[in-house]
């Protein structure tokens, strides 16, 4: 039976979605005074962001570090009243490990040490310097991330920086992320400045003048207690405007307002009436929520975005039983060298108290666009998989002491080519429909910080806050 429960706020907001999104949106708007309420599907927030931790070790299902490239994200966090229990990464996690010929090397940090690493070829490095001559391009289509790099710094660079890097950011593939859209960034150092290296000089003095940091040189950071820490501060001080187990399903606009219905389980429905509503759920969310009573078809297409499965795996080890120094921030691994899983993190180099005395910890990624079906196998295969490739790379002897693991089905949207079109729906969206608005990883960048960055923004604007200047 439906139970249809009717409640109005004047001057209100409602957020779907209780993401890291949804919670910064959420929390702003309500520390300015604004009347919100937060809904979110599952019995918990934070999305991807959640911590476990029992026997000493720390696990992180989902994100394990935050890169401080925005004042924005380093705004919330003391506002937060979260600086104390911060942790920034290690000075160690400065040193990138790539695995070339099955074994991993250091990513040099210097044009110096580019001449003499091992990872690339003579001609793969004369590729690098030769980009510093190359001239921008003139955009006679979209290219992906693959055909960008291959222009402008080669074959060699793509597969064994490139390839395994989006690995790590995205579980993407190059082949099919779009420059543009995917790694702005990167793309508007040619168009701005007519080449990376070229741009990256420039760029940097730029980026000192407005305070924001390039994602080379942002700091990473958690917390003591792992990164739940910050949606449960959010949610803390939200209260009881956030509440869970609450899957909306319709939006409708009446009488100048946006009445939304949600279902609570055993069948009842709820409607909340607000001024303003704002979708920060997940993009293959969009399609699963009607308007007025109606599907609205242009919300159809956003099911079109891929999201790869990923296994995360957290292994705790003896120190005695790894060889490695772990002396870095992880180690990513080409496609082209053949193992299963897409890297490790050095999480217990990274920050303290993620490990007991004597022990280490690692988290694995497997899965991911490279090899979507390996992230749906039982876990005691994976576990195994894993093992053998830890023991070439690192030289993992002993079986692991602890272990953790978390399946996500949908793990991240891939802005592949074409990204632009979902862009532009959302804006004509929400011209469309005044009062509705559009956050979340599934619109100008996935990482958490520039999910924090958008959704403050988005905050500013309907709290009528001037945008600072160049941000
Ligand atoms: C394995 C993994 C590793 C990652 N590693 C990193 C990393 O190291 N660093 C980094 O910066 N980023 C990382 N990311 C990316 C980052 O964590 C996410 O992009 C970000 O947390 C997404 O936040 P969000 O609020 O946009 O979306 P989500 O966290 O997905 O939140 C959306 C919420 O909306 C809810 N929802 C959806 N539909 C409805 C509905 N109809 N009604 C109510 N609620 C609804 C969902 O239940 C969900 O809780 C990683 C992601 C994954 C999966």
């Amino acid at each position: 039976m439906t139970q249809i429960q009717s409640q109005s706020q004047s001057q209100s907001t409602i957020v779907i979605g209780g993401g890291i999104a949804g919670l910064t949106v959420a929390y702003r708007l309500q520390s300015a005074g604004g009347d919100v309420t937060l809904l979110e599907a599952n019995d918990q927030i934070g999305g991807p962001v959640q911590t476990v931790l029992s026997e000493g070790f720390l696990a992180e299902l989902g994100p394990n570090t935050i890169l401080e490239t925005s004042p924005r994200v380093t705004a919330l966090v003391t506002d937060l009243g979260l600086d104390e229990q911060k942790v920034y990464a290690n000075d160690a996690s400065a040193k990138r490990f790539l695995v070339r010929n099955k074994q991993p090397h250091a990513l040099p940090s210097s044009p110096g040490g580019m001449l003499t690493t091992p990872l690339f070829s003579p001609m793969g490095k004369l590729g690098m310097v030769k980009e510093l001559f190359k001239g921008s391009w003139d955009n006679r289509y979209e290219e992906s991330l693959a055909q960008f790099v291959v222009r402008r710094l080669g074959k060699e660079f793509l597969d064994y920086v490139i390839n395994p890097f989006v690995a790590g950011v995205y579980a993407g593939d190059p082949e099919h992320l779009s420059v543009k859209h995917g790694f702005p960034k990167l793309y508007e150092l040619e168009q701005k400045y007519g080449g990376l290296v070229k741009g990256q000089i420039k760029g940097a003095k730029e980026r000192k003048k407005r305070q924001e940091k390039s994602k080379q040189a942002a700091r990473m950071f958690s917390f003591k207690g792992g990164l739940k820490m910050l949606p449960e501060m959010l949610a803390t001080k939200l209260g009881n405007a956030v509440r869970k187990n609450a899957r909306v399903t319709d939006i409708s606009q009446i009488d100048g307002k946006w009445q939304v219905s949600f279902s609570t389980g055993g069948g009842a429905v709820t409607q909340l009436q607000a001024e303003k509503v704002i979708y920060a759920g997940t993009a293959f969310g969009i399609p699963n929520l009607t308007v007025n009573g109606r599907p609205e078809p242009e919300f159809k297409p956003f099911d079109e975005i891929y999201h790869p499965p990923v296994f995360s795996l957290t292994l705790g080890f003896k120190r005695e039983d790894v060889q490695h120094p772990l002396d870095g921030f992880g180690m990513l691994i080409p496609k082209v060298e053949g193992f299963n899983i897409l890297g490790a993190l050095f999480t217990s180099t990274l920050f303290p108290m993620r490990a007991p005395q004597d022990h280490v910890t690692l988290t694995i990624f497997i899965g991911g666009v490279r090899q979507p079906e390996l992230a749906a196998k039982p876990v005691d295969e994976l576990i195994t998989l894993a093992l053998v490739d830890l023991k070439v790379t690192l030289g993992v002897t002993g079986k692991p002491v602890y272990t953790h693991h978390q399946f996500w089905p949908k793990a991240i949207p891939q802005y592949d080519v074409g990204y632009g079109q979902y862009k532009d729906r959302l804006d004509e969206l929400e011209s469309r429909y005044p009062g509705l608005y559009f956050t979340g990883n599934y619109r100008n960048g996935i990482s958490v910080a520039d999910t924090i960055k958008n959704a403050v923004e988005l905050s500013d604007r309907l709290l009528g806050i001037e945008p600072e200047e160049d941000t």
